[in-house]
């Protein structure tokens, strides 16, 4: 217990003291370190323990809330509709999860109207041809976007097939580009997790959210939180960011967490 400044530990009993708190979450780069493979991605032992641990707490509301699909979420978490932990997926335009107050799973409302999955088809066929000049980058079809991951590839062709993803972005209607640490996401729905934060943070009651992540998607979130209302934002890594703390990596963000439910249990 030592990576954690003074400054956040003061910040985090406070928070913690509150009577209904909405914990919250990003994955990738935030629970879970980044890896080469987006599906090998797994969260940092006993960083789900930690969560699970907050989600029981009484007042306390719990999210993960990802640019990964809702299914991908469920499949890398393992968190289902019985552990009480909301999953937030594709950056918003996706909620699912178990908290009592929250909205009941999406499964079977199509999340794209016929426009949406117009242009999803083109954002597609594009990027697909952007890989055909690029092989070394990967795709990822999501269910309102793709995204082309460059990670591992030379930095030559990263840069090259980016600029290419940026260009279709902007030139297609409806389409709205979302830059990541070697991704870039094409998106078909305009979403941010700072309005889907602010959504669940008023269906749960809660006094104050605290929300933790790593990438530029991240900064929506800081930025609907106010921490002179006690919310809690906290950018993990380096990087400017609005985010009024910060911790160096996924390890302390589990130590984050375990602190959050020793303090609340105490304050309890
Ligand atoms: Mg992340």
């Amino acid at each position: 217990m030592t990576d954690l400044d003074e400054d956040l530990r003061i910040a985090l009993a406070a928070f913690a003291a509150r009577p209904r708190v909405l914990v919250a979450l990003d994955f990738d780069g935030t629970l879970a370190p980044f890896v080469t493979d987006p599906l090998k991605a797994r969260a940092l032992p006993g960083g789900l323990e930690a969560l699970r641990a907050a989600a029981a707490l009484t007042g306390v509301t719990t999210a993960l809330a990802s640019g990964r699909d809702l299914a991908t979420l469920a499949a890398l978490t393992g968190i289902g509709p019985d552990d009480g932990i909301t999953l937030i997926g594709s950056h918003g335009a996706q909620i699912s999860g178990g908290s009592q107050a929250g909205p009941e799973p999406a499964a079977g409302t199509p999340l794209l109207d016929d426009a949406a999955a117009a242009r999803l088809a083109t954002v597609r066929d594009e990027l697909e041809a952007i890989r055909t000049r690029y092989p070394a980058v990967r795709l990822e079809l999501k269910p309102s976007a793709v995204v082309i991951h460059t990670r591992g590839v030379e930095p030559a062709v990263a840069a090259a097939a980016t600029q290419a993803a940026h260009e279709v972005g902007e030139r297609l209607t409806g389409v709205h580009v979302m830059p990541g640490k070697e991704v870039v996401e094409l998106t078909v729905l305009e979403a941010d997790k700072g309005s889907a934060l602010l959504a669940l943070a008023r269906e749960s009651g809660s006094d104050a959210t605290l929300y933790v992540g790593d990438d530029v998607t991240d900064e929506r979130a800081f930025a609907a939180l106010d921490p002179l209302s006690g919310d809690l934002p906290i950018k993990v890594g380096d990087g400017n960011t609005v985010a009024a703390q910060r911790i160096a990596n996924p390890e302390s963000v589990v130590e984050l967490l375990n602190l959050f439910v020793e303090s609340r249990r105490l304050s309890g």
